[in-house]
Order: C-alpha cells, then structure tokens, then sequence
C-alpha cells in the first residue's frame, strides 16, 4: 500500500506556523516511506477565500521544500459534493432542519441552564411533510444535518492511542448551510475517498469532527483512514497559542531572513523526543520522523530556539550560497570570500550581514559618544597607528603598542578601539575587521573620533 497524505488548507489566511507544521509532518510522513503528499486547498468558503492567500500558501510551501505530488481545490469539485449529499439524503444520513440560528441559541441555553449537554434535539426528525412545507412557504430554507449513530465512533490515532467518541455527546453536525454551501466537514470526506487518502494527519483541535467524519466514510461507502491528532503548538511560556505565535506566518519568518531548514528542522522535533536540532536536509528529517516519538504534551515554540537553529543554519553557509544573498543587501556587491568568514559567526540571519556590510564598505559612521579620557585615548591611538597597508597582524602590534604607551588594558583597551572602529560594542574578530575595514578608513576613523 503506498501511503497517501493530504495537507489541506484553508486560503483564508496565511500560512502560519501552527500549519507549516501540520504540512510538515505530512510531508515528513509521506516522503519517509515514499508517499504521496497531496495539497487540497479547503475553499469551499468561497466568501472569505482568496487567489491571493491562496497564491500565498503555494509560494510558502514551495519556499519550504514541502513540494506536492497531486494538488487540487474543492471549489472544483462542487458537483461531486452535491452528488455525495444526494447519496447521503437518499440513503436517510442528512435530513433537513429549519432552526433559525436565534432558536439554535434559545435551546442550547435552556439545555446548559437545566444542566443538560448543549446537544441539538433532532427537533426536524419529527417534522411532517406538511409542516416543512408550511415552513418554507414561511420563506425558511433547510440546513442539513448528518445523522450520526448514536453509538461509539472508535480509532486507533497514530498519536493519541485508542480513541472513543461518543456520538450521542455531539450534536449532529450541519454539513450544508441554509445557502446551500457546504462546510468543511463532508467535502473532506468525499475527497478523502475520492483521492484514496490512507492516513489524515492533522491537528487535535480536529478529533471531535474525526468521530463525525468516520460515520460519513461510513455512509459513503468509505473506509476511513488511519488518524494521527497531533498536539497543537503553544508559546514557550507554555501560556497556549499566544496572538503573535498564532499568526506568525511563512512570509514574515522568510522576510525576517530565517532560513527554511532552520523552521523545518525546529517544528519537526518540536514535541517529540529527538533532541531539537539542525538538520541538513527535509529528507534527513524524512528519515527520523516517526509519529512513535510524537509526545502528547503541547509542543512549545520557543523563538529563541529559532534563533539558535537559525544562527547554526548560518554558521555552516559557504560564501558560494550566500552570496547572491549578500548581494541584494547594500554594499552586498562588495563583499568577499574573507569578509564572510570574519562576520558569519556574529549572525543569526543572513540579513544580519547588513551591518557588517556598512561597518566594512560603508562611508562614515555615526561614531560613539566618547569620554574626554577615551578621546584623548583614542588621539595616542591614530598617532600609533601604522603607516601602509594593514595586514592580520597590525591589529595585535597596534593594540600592544597602544597598551605600552596608555598603561591601559584589557577591555579599557580594546572596547574603545573597537568602538571607533566599528561602532558597535561587540563583533567580530577585530585582527581582521581591521583589516577589512582597511587603512585608510581606519585612520578616518580614529581621527574623527578624537580630532
Ligand atoms: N481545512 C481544514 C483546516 O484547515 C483541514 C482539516 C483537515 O486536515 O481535515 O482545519
């Protein structure tokens, strides 16, 4: 049997984290035995859908390296799903309810304040003909309901075990409105059997609708799949799913420069227990994934662990890759094999090569606030500054000549230099900013500083 994923989005938003993980473990899941990974767009909303988010979440997923196999929209398949409801009518599954949603309210608070589950009565099982003809003549049209069993819908969920849902504790789910439109829950099912899926793997905000959706296999004449449900991510403060969190999305991590295997790499340990860390390749996470591993517990996103991940990602990156990167940062034309090598290690994204860029090619800088004693410091510092060329060495015969001269040392010493030099209060390796800088913009430098 060839294993056979779908990651079904809704394009009514962005591609957050919370989904990048949910397309991410398909994917894992998929590729790790050599499935197919199919990408369903849920637009069945065609009010709140758009090209636009929808455009969005292909240009992210391919971003990523979450490629598809088979891809597909439910706003193609409308017939089908009307085809499915006919069946499902036909066969006495969905039944037609006139409840306005103010009634629907009225009932569900009466049952909560008697101390009763707010469970729909199935009121529109006992309706006449007749009375549902006097009903729309009234101008009422139906939503319809599916008729679940009343008995225990049961699975073993890859993540979660045995699982039981009562259905008699669920009211029956509405799967078409009033205007006719279908909600997610059947067109799902339909193209889950249609695309022969054989295993859901989504989030377990989903595993109530799990229990409805195996009785409409059921009543297709499907067989349902395997499940997986996995935890839903919260914040590292443990403090549930925080506004930022939820809506961090592919296209503001990719804006902020984060690299795709970085994000990959931390929400596909995230909640398992593998160690978290940077992996080469989606196929070398492809290889450990296995939901035997997949905890129970909330996964927490933590950004700094990002950051980390991200900063290794870095690190490891030849100047060949980056390059082209550099390249459309400003003074990124100018930069060089040694310059990467001096600076990367003081990165967490790429973007972070901007100020490096500036402190090595760029014009003047700001230039710090200095004491009148750093300034008169930094004033015996340019007198001994070398004359000619600087090499790797000048940094060291400088600052030590520097040190005799002042009596001072240490980070009385160095901070001062580096300061000027660089206007920053850390960096890189300063032997060989120095030297990147060059010497002509190093004496500019330290005689603005103390002029
Ligand atoms: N469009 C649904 C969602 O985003 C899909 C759920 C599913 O995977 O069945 O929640």
């Amino acid at each position: 049997m060839t294993v056979k994923v779908r990651f079904a989005p809704s394009p009514t938003g962005k591609l957050h984290v919370g989904n990048i993980r949910t397309a991410l473990v398909n994917w894992l899941f998929a590729k790790g035995q050599d499935g197919i990974f199919v990408l369903r767009i849920d637009d069945t909303d065609l009010e709140r859908s758009t090209k636009e988010n929808e455009d969005g979440i292909r240009k992210d997923l391919s971003w990523l390296g979450l490629d598809w196999d088979e891809t597909f929209k439910q706003s193609d398949k409308f017939d089908r799903y009307t085809a499915a409801a006919e069946q499902l009518k036909a066969s006495g599954h969905l039944y037609p309810c006139y409840e306005t949603a103010e009634e629907l309210e009225r009932r569900k608070k009466i049952a909560l304040s008697r101390g009763q589950p707010p469970v729909y009565n199935r009121a529109a099982l006992e309706l006449t003909d007749e009375q549902r003809k006097a009903l729309e003549a009234e101008g009422r049209r139906p939503h319809w309901r599916f008729k679940l069993s009343g008995g225990r819908a049961e699975w073993i969920d890859l993540v979660r075990g045995q699982q039981s849902i009562d259905t008699s504790s669920v009211s029956d789910p509405v799967l078409i409105r009033e205007d006719g439109s279908f909600l997610y829950t059947m067109p799902s099912v339909v193209d889950d059997i249609d695309a022969k899926i054989t295993h859901v793997i989504r989030g377990e905000d989903h595993v109530t609708n799990s229990g409805a959706q195996i009785e409409i296999f059921l009543a297709l004449g499907g067989k349902p799949p395997e499940m997986a449900h996995m935890p839903l991510l919260i914040g590292a403060d443990g403090q549930g799913l925080s506004k930022r969190l939820g809506s961090l999305s592919a296209e503001e991590l990719r804006n902020s420069g984060f690299e795709p295997i970085a994000i990959l790499s931390l929400l596909a340990k995230l909640g398992t227990s593998d160690p978290v860390e940077a992996r080469d390749s989606l196929q070398q996470l492809a290889m450990e994934f296995s939901f035997s591993k997949m905890g129970r517990a909330p996964a927490r996103f933590d950004e700094n662990e990002l950051n980390g991940l991200n900063a290794h990602v870095v690190h490891a990156m030849g100047f060949a890759t980056v390059q082209p990167r550099l390249a459309k940062l400003a003074y990124g034309d100018k930069a060089t094999p040694e310059f990467w090598d001096a600076i990367r290690k003081n990165l967490v994204t790429v973007p972070d090569a901007a100020l490096w860029l500036a402190v090595v090619y760029g014009g003047g800088l700001t230039g710090p606030e200095l004491s009148d004693e750093d300034k008169a410091f930094i004033g015996e510092a340019a007198k001994l500054f070398p004359a000619g060329e600087v090499t790797l060495d000048t940094w060291k015969t400088w600052s030590e000549a520097v040190k005799a001269k002042t009596g001072r040392k240490g980070k009385q010493l160095f901070q001062p230099l580096r300061r000027v030099l660089t206007d920053q209060e850390h960096g890189p390796e300063m032997d060989r900013m120095l030297m990147l800088i060059g010497a002509e913009k190093a004496r500019d430098r330290l005689i603005q500083a103390a002029p």
